[in-house]
């Protein structure tokens, strides 16, 4: 637990310079996220098997908090890591832009992992469904995903979970992919390009950019196996 904190903390020194799309204000919520749950999970928690055919032990669980809706409360477990980093990117997101909509939260993984319903993957903690943000908040989100259009998408917002996520790439247990339709993904590299995000931050978003039909009302991240998880495929 310990050692998780400390490298998260280390991380996010490490990821602390100014960019151009605003200036980060990275807090120590992983040390908070991975203490509040440290009560209900005594054994150490395990992402075993693969995202389409595996189970989570001993997991940790994703909170409700000022600025984002969890849809689905009973499908919010995941390893500690990934929970960390989804509270990480949401916090970092709702801190830079303060006066964005609330943003949906949608399935992580149930408390056992394993099948579950809608999904193909999200069996190993290792999954997140995050809705997108948009210049007007439409009628029925954030209880359900709305698909965004080149007009609608709040793209500085959405530009910033992402980017918030894709720079864990090279951490223990960071994103590996990031799944939205290519459509979307265009419109906010654009903004990127158009809003002088520097050409090394738009690459390492890119570099875990993944189309995936399907994926135009939210963006679906999938963490890479940790070190330690030796079943974790
Ligand atoms: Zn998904």
């Amino acid at each position: 637990m310990f050692a998780l904190a400390l490298a998260l903390v280390t991380f996010a020194m490490s990821a602390a310079p100014a960019e151009a799309e605003g200036k980060q204000t990275r807090k120590r919520v992983a040390i908070a996220a991975s203490a509040k749950t440290s009560s209900d999970a005594p054994k150490r928690d395990r992402s075993i098997g693969a995202p389409w055919s595996g189970r989570l032990q001993a997991p940790a669980r994703l909170r409700g908090g000022d600025g984002y809706h969890i849809r689905r409360p009973w499908r919010t477990y995941a390893t500690r890591t990934t929970v960390a980093f989804v509270k990480e990117a949401i916090d970092d997101t709702l801190d830079a832009f303060p006066k964005a909509h609330v943003l949906a939260i949608g399935d992580l993984s149930q408390e056992a992992g394993g099948w579950i319903s809608e999904h193909a993957s999200h069996q190993s903690g290792r999954d997140v469904d995050i809705g997108l943000f948009f210049k007007k908040k439409p009628e029925g989100y954030p209880a359900k995903f709305i698909r965004a259009t080149s007009t609608t998408l709040d793209a500085a917002a959405t530009w910033k979970l992402v980017s918030s996520f894709a720079r864990t790439q090279d951490d223990d247990g960071g994103a590996q992919f990031i799944f939205l339709d290519e459509r979307l993904q265009h419109v906010l590299v654009s903004w990127a390009e158009k809003n002088k995000v520097s050409e090394k931050r738009i690459r390492q978003v890119q570099r875990v950019l993944r189309h995936e039909p399907n994926h135009a009302d939210h963006i679906h991240v999938r963490f890479k196996c940790r070190d330690r998880d030796t079943s974790c495929r």
